[in-house]
């Protein structure tokens, strides 16, 4: 069978452009190993951040209003409440690189930004304490996603535009040769005249298949949910974080209609084979006490533990993405 274009992989990228793609007229199919949303990937667990202010860097503040704009759009067509506007509060020191970058960003594109000191922040947002060494950048036009329904979402807008999306079916083959694109699963085989390769943690292994060698990393993430009081972490007067601090970074997001605080660490983690089963929440004894240790020290006020879960990040040497395009052989 014949395509304009194959999407190998329909995560959070691949949906979206399945969408787009469909939307623009090209017959698209678009091909994963699950029936996503899914939790085998990196877009499972309910909730993600958007910062606008970038602190991983000015170029990205383009992308993420653009990204901004587009979910706007997408909540519109849908029908669907996608986003919560939390705020999201970013703490570190005054000089570390992270906190520099958010207040540049938001200087460079007139982005909305409080900064506020460890008394206004802790005063502020009561669940929150603070040392003395930090300061807060709050940004409060940025918030909270929900990234499985954001999936959904765009899978039935691509289905209603045409595109066919074929589930539980891993690639196992790929080339590209004199401008003609050959995707083999396990037992079908399709052809296009482009392809897109959005098969996160997974990307590296099917893009050395066209002679791309990517320095990719995936690695094993956790996050937990923690009871909490209502009156201090809820979504209406709470917002989603993310904090560099000398115990590492954690990130978090508010009690979202009463799903319990929720928080995960971005830095550290463990190189995963992914020929291997991702090790689940609490098969490593550091799982839980990681996250507790961060909350003891910045939001003591949370309760008792409720569930966890781990996710695949895929990590570039730098950290910085790989958005790159490449033109027909
Ligand atoms: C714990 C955690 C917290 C995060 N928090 C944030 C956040 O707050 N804000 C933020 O912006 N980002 C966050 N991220 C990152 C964000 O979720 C990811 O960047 C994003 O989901 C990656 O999308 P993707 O399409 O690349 O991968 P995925 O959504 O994982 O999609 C890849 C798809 O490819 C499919 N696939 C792979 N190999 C094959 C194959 N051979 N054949 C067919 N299909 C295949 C997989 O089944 C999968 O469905 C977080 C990630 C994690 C893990």
């Amino acid at each position: 069978m014949h395509y304009d274009v194959i999407v190998i992989g329909a995560g959070s990228m691949g949906m979206a452009a399945g969408y787009f793609l469909s939307k623009s007229g090209k017959k698209t199919l678009l091909i994963d190993s699950f029936n996503p949303p899914h939790n085998q990937g990196s877009h499972h667990g309910d909730t993600r951040i958007i910062r606008h202010a970038y602190g991983e860097g000015e170029k990205y503040v383009p992308l993420a209003l653009k990204a901004q704009e587009l979910w706007n759009d997408l909540e519109k067509i849908s029908g669907r409440q996608l986003f919560s506007p939390t705020g999201v509060l970013n703490v570190g020191s005054e000089e570390a690189d992270f906190i520099k970058n958010i207040i540049s960003s938001s200087k460079t594109y007139s982005l909305p930004l409080e900064i506020l000191d460890s008394i206004e922040v802790n005063k502020r947002w009561p669940g929150i304490t603070l040392p003395e060494k930090y300061i807060g950048c709050f940004e409060p036009a940025s918030g909270v996603l929900k990234c499985e329904e954001c999936i959904e979402a765009y899978r039935e807008l691509a289905e209603q535009h045409g595109a066919t999306i074929l589930t539980n079916s891993k690639v196992e083959e790929l080339s590209v040769y004199d401008k003609r694109v050959t995707v083999k699963t396990t037992d079908q085989t399709f052809y296009s005249d482009a392809l897109v390769v959005s098969a996160g943690a997974w990307s590296g292994s099917l893009l050395s298949m066209l002679g791309l060698n990517l320095p990719l990393n995936p690695v094993r993430k956790t996050f937990a949910w923690f009871d909490v009081n209502e009156d201090l972490y809820n979504h209406k007067d709470f917002p989603a974080f993310s904090f560099e601090t000398s115990q590492g970074q954690y990130y978090g997001f508010p009690s979202i209609d009463s799903s319990g605080l929720k928080v995960g660490r971005h830095d550290g983690g463990e190189t995963i084979n992914l020929n291997d089963s991702l090790l689940k929440f609490g098969e490593l004894d550091k799982d839980e006490t990681d996250l507790r240790n961060f909350l003891q020290h910045y939001m003591p006020s949370t309760k008792q533990f409720k569930y966890g879960k781990t996710c695949m990040y895929t990590m570039t040497p730098d950290e910085d993405f790989i958005i790159d395009l490449q033109k027909p052989l």
